[in-house]
């Protein structure tokens, strides 16, 4: 039985007046019919990231009323407290999470993931205090008044913040939110979601997004999806987003800073692009320059993978993050001032298709997500330049790229490898002999299915065999076994 949002009960489990008295536990918890546990597991399953994630809910809507206040905006008194290490900024994050969350199983008890560097201040669900326990390791455990049958919809408000400053380093990249000199920009992949609002941090539990963002007045307040309003009152300004495009908690993006805003659009998408003044101004012409072949560029991979999957897109370049790690938030990618060429643009946009649309169930299979988008890079220069032999360089350069690196397993890369030269530049060079072997025409069929067949179920590498080889009409295990599934420089590489 599905509830009505606000309504804690249902069906699924009867009340044992015997237990509750006897355990002198509220009657109103009730017992659930079978041996079901009611307790929500902590991790959400992954392989690499086992605490990522909870059972027992489904996250189907957050609405983030946060403000953020830069470091200058911040009293002196509290500036003082902090030695900050070089090109580091303080920040502070405050406000409230509503997260309407699914109960997937009957629960007495759930978590949320949350960072523990983020005070929480109260926790309601429907509008009721209840009793929460933040712990250490980033769980925030919720347990409700009583029982939430199987089914349920709730409303889950976390009123929390915090000073922040510069998360930890996962796999080379600062991971989280990353305070600016004016600002702040955030780069969540694979876990750093938690660092900013209470989610379940699951690749593949998307959900839509409201956010009211209030900034300095002055500054400029981003987030995914669409600009709905905007209301200066005082000294603040409150920026409006929405997100109707389901999305995965750690492609949700923020960013505060002094931005230019450029709008252009593609096949009725809307792109805006914020990119900060700060920023030299001949580096801002070479980034423009870049920027304004994107509506092109998404005219041609639509014709390789399939439409636009979402409502808009566009980027987010700061001057304070020069190099690292652009990141594919979706609809809002950010893009690192150093790395504004054309063969990231067109990576981040395709992964829009490959990583965003097509969601991961396991992170493992990360080489779904970046092999793909190097695909699309290569794409891309293939079809700008007219050089016929680009692809075939393009393959050259990352068999090049990978000496030193064959031992590591494509589809199996390690949680500190996440983001090896395995899942890019093996894999790209995988679907280079796939497409050889096949032809373009059955490469971009099987793109096509990927996209139209896994954008609304998580993915794995055993589907993407399954439909290569019954696309293709081939066995393909003679090409997938070595590139993919084993460790070593394949034959004929
Ligand atoms: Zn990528």
């Amino acid at each position: 039985m599905i509830g009505a949002a606000g309504v804690l009960a249902g069906a699924a489990w009867t009340l044992s007046i015997t237990a509750a008295t006897a355990g002198g536990a509220p009657a109103a918890y009730g017992t659930p019919s079978g041996t079901e546990s009611t307790i929500g597991s902590a991790g959400g399953g992954d392989q690499y990231y086992p605490m990522a994630g909870n059972g027992g809910i489904d996250a189907q809507h957050y609405d983030l009323d946060l403000s953020y206040t830069p470091e200058k905006y911040l009293p002196k008194a509290i500036r003082d407290q902090y030695h900050l290490l070089k090109g580091e900024h303080l920040g502070r994050i405050e406000g409230t999470a509503t997260v309407a969350i699914r109960a997937t199983q009957p629960l007495t008890r759930f978590d949320l993931d949350l960072s523990s560097t983020l005070h929480v201040r109260s926790v309601t669900i429907n509008g009721h205090a209840v009793a929460y326990a933040h712990r250490a390791d980033g769980e925030l455990v919720i347990t409700p008044q009583r029982l939430i049958a199987a089914g349920t919809r709730v409303s889950v408000a976390v009123a929390y913040g915090a000073i922040i400053r510069r998360p930890p380093v996962v796999n080379g990249f600062s991971t989280g939110l990353i305070p600016t000199a004016d600002g702040v920009v955030l780069s969540a992949e694979p876990t750093g979601a938690p660092t900013w609002f209470p989610c379940n941090d699951l690749p593949h539990d998307k959900a839509t997004y409201a956010f009211n963002l209030t900034v300095p007045r002055g500054l400029v307040g981003v987030s995914n999806g669409l600009p709905v309003g905007k209301r200066t009152t005082g000294n603040t300004t409150a920026y409006q987003w929405r997100t109707n495009d389901p999305m995965a908690p750690y492609l949700a993006e923020i960013a505060v800073g002094n931005y230019r805003i450029i709008t252009r659009s593609a096949m009725g998408v809307p792109i805006y692009d914020y990119i900060d003044r700060d920023i030299p101004s001949g580096r801002q012409r070479k980034i423009d320059a870049v920027l304004a072949k994107v509506p092109q560029m998404m005219r041609y991979l639509s014709g390789q993978f399939g439409p636009y999957p979402f409502s808009s897109y566009g980027h987010i370049v700061d001057k304070d993050l020069q190099a690292g790690a652009s990141m594919e938030n979706q609809t809002r990618t950010l893009l690192m001032t150093d790395e504004a060429d054309e063969a990231t643009v067109a990576h981040e946009l395709t992964h829009q298709w490959f990583g965003d649309q097509v969601a991961l169930g396991q992170w493992r299979d990360i080489w779904l997500n970046e092999s793909l988008a190097t695909w699309g890079e290569w794409l891309w220069r293939h079809h700008s330049t007219t050089d016929h032999e680009s692809l075939a360089a393009s393959y050259r350069e990352a068999v090049r790229d990978m000496s030193g690196s064959w031992q590591t397993v494509v589809t199996d890369p390690g949680a500190d490898d996440l983001f090896s030269d395995a899942v890019y530049a093996r894999g790209g060079a995988m679907l280079y002999r796939l497409d050889r072997l096949i032809g373009d025409s059955a490469m971009s069929t099987i793109l096509h299915q990927w996209v139209s067949m896994r954008r609304r179920q998580p993915a794995s590498t055993a589907q993407f065999v399954t439909l290569a080889t019954r696309v293709s009409g081939r066995d393909l295990s003679g090409l997938f076994e070595p590139w993919l599934f084993q460790p070593g420089k394949p034959r004929g590489a």
